[in-house]
This record gives structure tokens, C-alpha cells and sequence, in this order.
């Protein structure tokens, strides 16, 4: 098959097609063709050495949707032809995280496609049965891809870690990204009143079109001041912190009393200034947020399929340029999603 194989870690000129053997499934597994597979900020962050359990040579992607194509022993309920789109990495299914729903805790199976699994950027890709969803027919190949990583995480952070509710004022960072703009969705469909924030004025009018009330935009990241204006001084009732350790000291001093900060995303690695003091008197909640449970996906499958999300595949390009996929996504190019297709190779 053809894969685009990271030889190492270091800038997106590592990122090479080449022929590789095909994969085999083992027992449990799925052979998935691969129709799509999502570039996600999380793939550069992987390709730069970050990511402590990927070792190269790798093939990076853990957004993908495809068709199954052999089913390893011992698999049920698949069979050839099937659609399927894999979730951000495994769980176990069976330990106390697992069975209390939070597999995204799970330590006995926390492979990540992509980094201990191989990943998407290739033609085929095994996949174990308990990493995948299925496609509902007539869902495009790209979009299905991205679900998980966008609609899934929104999902994951707006109603299970945030617990968003009606008229609470939500407040986005980073909020123009893939995730960024299904979460803006999310938050508008359960209703609450949602700011958006970016650095970028060329990606305001997508924020409005997504449902945000109110879109900052903030080059220098100074957007505190802002949002305390936007709520009558009172601050927001949540925030998903999309950007991270960039972006964290302002989201603390936007937080009304009793705010919950959803951390999601942490583009540059980094630490941060904490005043205890303001956790304490506020008495805000910092939640993290991770990869998506397969309930979640499914829904987000469904509610982007009834066309209650829409999804942001901002463009298909083929599987060779996936270099270029990540220069522009480190550039700050991309309004949503890229996704890499090997049927266009
Ligand atoms: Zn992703
Ligand atoms: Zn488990």
C-alpha cells in the first residue's frame, strides 16, 4: 500500500509517501481501506517529537473513515463492506474507568491510532473492533473522518465534561478550528449563549455562521476584558480552552464565580501562572477533556447526519499532500478540517 511514513520527528518535510507492506488484522481487528483521514493539530504535535509514546518510523492520523475489508478471527458484528470511523485511541472496555463510562482514563488499552497504532495517513489501516464506529450510509467519507476529533470532542467537552447548560454563557478560544467550530455549534443547539474568540478577523463571519453571539477578536490574545464587557461584567459561566498554556491566564480572569474551565487543547506545550487565589475565591472548576467514548460518536454521527451539526471539511486533498497539510494547518491557514484522501493519490 501507500503511506505517508514520518521518518523523524521535526518539520513537515519528514512526512514522505512511500510503498509499505500491507497490514494484516489480528484477532479483533478490522482491515479498514481508508477512504479519509482527518488532519488534526494533534498529528503536528505528534510529527514534532512531542508525543512521548509514538516512535518513528510512523504513520500518523488517528481521524479515519473506511470500509472494512477483512475481518480478523474471533471479530463479530462486523463484516466486509461495512463503514466505519475509529475513535482518538483504545480502552479495555472492562476496568473500573471503562465500566463507569470514562474510557478515556482506561490504562490496560490506551493505544492511540497514530502513535502507538498505526495511523490514517496510508491506504490501509487495522483497526481494533473496539476503536471504531459505524458510518450511517450516505455520510461522505471526509466528513465521517472528522467526526470523532471535532463532533465527538465537542460532545465530550460541552455536555459531558462541561455540563453546559441552558443560558449559561459559554466562551471558545482557538475557536475556529475544527473543534473549535463544532463546539461553538454544540454549545448554540443546547443552548446556551456562546463568545467566541480568535486572533484571526478573516475567520469571523465563519464564527457567526457557526451560532456564536458574540465573536472577539484578539490578535494579542487579550480577550478577558472583553468577555467580562460581553457579560455585563459577570464573566462566563464555562470556557473550553482550546489553545491552551497561550491562552489559559486570560480564560481564568474571564470565569464568573463558579466557572467551569474545560481544557481540551494545548497547541504549544508550555506551563502556566496560576494564582491559586482566584480558583479558590471563585471557586472554578479546571477540567480536562480527552478523546471521545464511542457513545459520544455515535452521537455525533447522528446529530451531524440529521444535520443538527454541520460539519467543516474545509478541503480533500490527496494522500501525498500531506506536508502541505500541515504547513498550512501550523500557519493558521485552515477554517476547519483537512482531510487526506488515498483515492487521490
Ligand atoms: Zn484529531
Ligand atoms: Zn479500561
Amino acid at each position: 500500500m501507500q503511506a505517508v511514513v514520518l521518518h523523524q520527528f521535526g518539520n513537515a518535510s519528514q512526512l514522505r509517501l512511500q510503498s509499505v507492506a500491507d497490514p494484516r488484522p489480528g484477532p479483533g481487528e478490522l482491515l479498514l481501506r481508508v477512504r479519509a483521514c482527518g488532519v488534526c493539530y494533534h498529528d503536528v504535535i505528534n510529527r514534532r517529537g512531542s508525543l512521548p509514546r509514538t516512535n518513528v518510523p510512523a504513520i500518523l492520523g488517528h481521524e479515519v473513515a473506511g470500509e472494512v475489508v477483512e475481518v480478523g478471527p474471533g471479530v463479530r458484528g462486523w463484516a466486509v463492506g461495512d463503514r466505519a470511523a475509529t475513535l482518538q485511541r483504545m480502552s479495555c472496555g472492562a476496568c473500573p474507568a471503562c465500566e463507569s463510562g470514562r474510557t478515556s482514563l482506561c490504562k490496560r488499552d490506551n493505544r492511540f491510532f497514530g502513535e502507538e497504532l498505526p495511523g490514517g495517513y496510508a491506504g490501509l489501516m487495522v483497526a481494533p473492533v473496539g476503536g471504531v464506529g459505524r458510518v450511517p450510509d450516505g455520510m461522505p467519507w471526509a466528513v465521517a473522518a472528522t467526526v470523532c476529533c471535532t463532533a465527538g470532542t465537542a460532545v465530550h467537552v460541552i455536555r459531558t465534561r462541561g455540563r453546559v447548560q441552558p443560558g449559561e454563557t459559554v466562551v471558545v478560544t482557538g475557536a475556529s478550528g475544527g473543534v473549535g467550530l463544532q463546539t461553538v455549534q454544540l454549545a448554540r443547539l443546547d443552548g446556551a449563549r456562546v463568545i467566541a474568540v480568535t486572533s484571526n478577523l478573516g475567520k469571523v463571519n465563519a464564527l457567526y455562521n457557526a451560532g456564536a453571539h458574540e465573536v472577539v477578536v484578539s490578535p494579542t490574545l487579550e480577550f478577558a476584558a472583553s468577555v467580562r464587557r460581553a457579560t455585563d461584567g459577570e464573566g462566563a459561566d464555562v470556557a473550553v480552552e482550546i489553545v491552551g498554556s497561550k491562552t489559559f491566564g486570560q480564560t481564568l480572569k474571564a470565569m464568573a464565580p463558579g466557572g467551569r474551565i474545560v481544557v481540551v487543547g494545548n497547541l504549544e506545550s508550555g506551563t502556566i501562572d496560576l494564582n491559586p487565589g482566584l480558583v479558590i475565591v471563585k471557586e472554578l472548576e479546571i477540567l480536562g477533556a480527552y478523546a471521545t467514548t464511542q457513545g459520544e460518536l455515535e452521537t455525533a454521527l447522528s446529530l451531524t447526519h440529521a444535520g443538527r451539526l454541520s460539519p467543516y471539511v474545509t478541503e480533500v486533498l490527496p494522500l501525498s499532500d500531506a506536508a502541505k497539510a500541515h504547513a498550512r494547518l501550523e500557519n493558521r491557514a485552515v477554517a476547519g478540517r483537512l482531510v487526506l484522501s488515498p483515492d487521490a493519490l
